[in-house]
């Protein structure tokens, strides 16, 4: 066993899947790349999992706390549709004109757009 641990990966060593995913043809098909972005959200959901489970145990909170800020950044979009809207053009904090996502600092005024971790 390959003992090279995938820093992505959380802790797991490298396996089977890993190896065969690294060996892939440079044009993968369809069918691969679910395959793959399936596996990332499971890990992702995982990884989201254990740090709410170290939430609840640190600092008290509970699920009905986690649900209510859910429902709230869903509906920071405008719309309750179990996303948040990620492709729209940003608002500058500063001179509040609208900014593609692709600039983090506004083209107007040159304030920083990109004032959290999630923008
Ligand atoms: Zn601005």
């Amino acid at each position: 066993m390959n003992m090279f641990w995938n820093l992505g990966a959380i802790g797991r060593p490298f396996n089977e899947a890993d190896r065969s995913a690294s060996s892939l043809p440079s044009q993968p098909s369809d069918t691969t790349n679910v395959r793959i972005l399936e596996s990332e959200v499971e890990r992702l959901t995982m990884v989201c999992e254990a740090m709410w489970m170290l939430l609840k145990d640190k600092l008290g909170v509970d699920d009905q706390e986690l649900m209510a800020r859910i429902a709230e950044l869903d509906l920071s979009d405008g719309k309750a549709d179990g996303r948040k809207d990620t492709d729209g053009p940003r608002n500058c904090p500063g001179c509040n004109r609208p900014n593609s996502k692709r600039h983090d600092f506004c083209i107007y005024c040159g304030q920083l757009i990109r004032t959290t971790p999630f923008d």
